[in-house]
């Protein structure tokens, strides 16, 4: 028998704990989280607060039980606070204040990240909120359920902020929607699509401050203002989305980090210490368009590094694919599509890189249901291999964008996708797919 301690009973935590239960026999599992809840999908925070979900009930996966039915040991509301990592022991303690030990031959450390909270005076006041947590969530939707707040600022517009922004926007709030750089979502778009975005955001009332670094929230015990190095502009609610730093604290005295604090890993998600794995947010990744270790939060990185380390502790060794930092995102009916890098992440990063660019509708002028698609090719200048790709439409054009996933990762170049089969049908696609024409107008 194996003994495997997971700390962290969320999404990468769950899925190297369900590797491991569902496909090795002599594995003990011991899932050790401090929170009351497990599984909460923290990308529908903003659909419930928004109303455009019934409820946030749907928002778990899993829970206590089911772990305890597969044979696993759970302990919940408890919080580690020591990892004896030469004696390989985990000390933690209950809620009640009950010492915890455990001792284990290999330790999955899928702790997570937390929230940023930018330093600037005034940052405890009463009404300021984060939203990780579905207990934040809560938080956060009880606030706007109260008629006395009528003003929300939102600081950051990464695809957090944008999302509680048009919450906060269906719940008939003014939204103030604040960030130091001129537009939404830079890290992941060009400007030729954030100006859409940003036009779309406007165009439904929400006020955007971009451009404008926040330096201090005013008010007695309560927010009453947010003063940026623009203006002063009184609120009644303010929530933090600036982004989120891995929670590496256990283990920062004893393994290798990155950089930006993270835990770091090879492809096989162990640790410097052999014994130990790290999975999710408080680890690092490789990016396949990039060609080196990096670091990005998502969900769906932290199921597949938990699969990974789970196979690899159980004895099935898996080598990580690397990742593209696929991501989507849908305000008020524009979706916008990206997986690696946009020109100006490329360009921020070193690579050489040129693009591709084209406009065109989904499906042939003579359908009716249609409406434009934007698409922009990022290739690196020399090898010409795709390194990026951005989609836009009021159209679910989401599925396209992981075709660019697979060429990244696999190293395709701009040419071998001019004359790729892609098949053509009224219902779907035009005969000159934009896919294919933004790949031919590449120089
Ligand atoms: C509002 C919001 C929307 C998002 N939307 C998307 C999306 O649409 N798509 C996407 O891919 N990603 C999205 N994400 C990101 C995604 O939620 C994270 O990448 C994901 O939660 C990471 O999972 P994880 O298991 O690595 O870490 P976490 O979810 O951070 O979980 C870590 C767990 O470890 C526990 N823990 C930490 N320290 C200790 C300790 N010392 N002792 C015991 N337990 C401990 C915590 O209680 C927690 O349960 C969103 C995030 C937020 C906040």
């Amino acid at each position: 028998m194996t003994k495997t301690v997971i700390i962290g009973a969320n999404h990468a935590g769950i899925a190297a704990a369900n590797t491991l239960l569902d496909n090795f026999k002599d594995q003990e599992v011991v899932l050790i989280d401090r929170n009351t809840n497990l599984s909460y999908l923290g990308c529908g925070t903003a659909l419930w607060v928004g109303r455009q979900i019934d409820g946030y009930e749907g928002l778990f996966y899993t829970n206590k039980e089911a772990f305890e039915a597969k044979g696993a040991k759970i302990l919940m509301e408890t919080s580690v606070d020591r990892v004896d990592f030469e004696g390989k022991k985990v000390y933690g303690v209950t809620k009640d204040g009950e010492k915890v030990e455990e001792s284990y031959d290999k330790l999955v450390l899928a702790t997570g990240s937390r929230p940023i909270s930018p330093n600037v005076p005034g940052r405890d006041l009463e009404g300021i909120h984060f939203l990780k947590l579905f207990q934040e969530g809560q938080a956060v939707d009880r606030e706007i359920s109260k008629d006395s707040v009528k003003t929300v600022a939102v600081i950051g517009a990464g695809y957090i902020g944008v999302e509680i922004a048009e919450a906060a926007k269906r719940r008939g709030k003014n939204v103030l929607l604040f960030d130091a750089a001129g537009r939404s979502l830079p890290s992941y778009y060009d400007t030729w699509f954030t100006d859409d975005m940003d036009k779309n955001l406007a165009d439904h009332g929400i006020d955007l401050h971009f451009g404008e670094l926040v330096r201090e929230y005013k008010g007695t015990n309560r927010v009453e203002a947010v003063v940026s190095d623009a203006g002063e502009y009184p609120v009644d609610m303010v929530i933090n989305a600036i982004g989120f730093g891995p929670n590496a604290e256990l283990g920062k005295d004893h393994l290798e980090l990155f950089a930006n604090g993270a835990y770091l890993v090879d492809r096989h998600q162990q640790t410097s210490d052999p014994a130990v794995y790290a999975v999710g947010d408080c680890a690092t990744i490789y990016s396949n368009a990039l060609q080196k270790t990096t670091y990005i939060a998502l969900a769906s990185n932290a199921v597949r590094t938990g699969i990974v380390a789970g196979y690899n502790i159980g004895g099935t060794p898996v080598e990580s694919e690397g990742v593209q930092g696929s991501n989507g995102i849908s305000i008020f009916g524009l979706n916008l599509v990206s997986t690696g890098l946009s020109v100006e992440a490329a360009e921020k990063n070193g690579l050489k890189v040129k693009y591709t660019d084209h406009e065109a509708l989904q499906r042939p002028a003579f359908m009716e249901d249609n409406a434009k698609v934007k698409i922009r090719i990022v290739y690196e200048e020399d090898s010409r291999r795709i390194v990026g790709a951005q989609l836009s439409s009021t159209e679910d054009i989401s599925m396209g964008i992981h075709m660019f996933s697979l060429a990244i990762a696999k190293g395709v170049t701009i040419d071998e996708l001019k004359l790729l089969d892609l098949f053509f049908l009224p219902h779907f696609n035009e005969p000159y797919n934009y896919i294919t024409m933004a790949a031919l107008k590449a120089e």
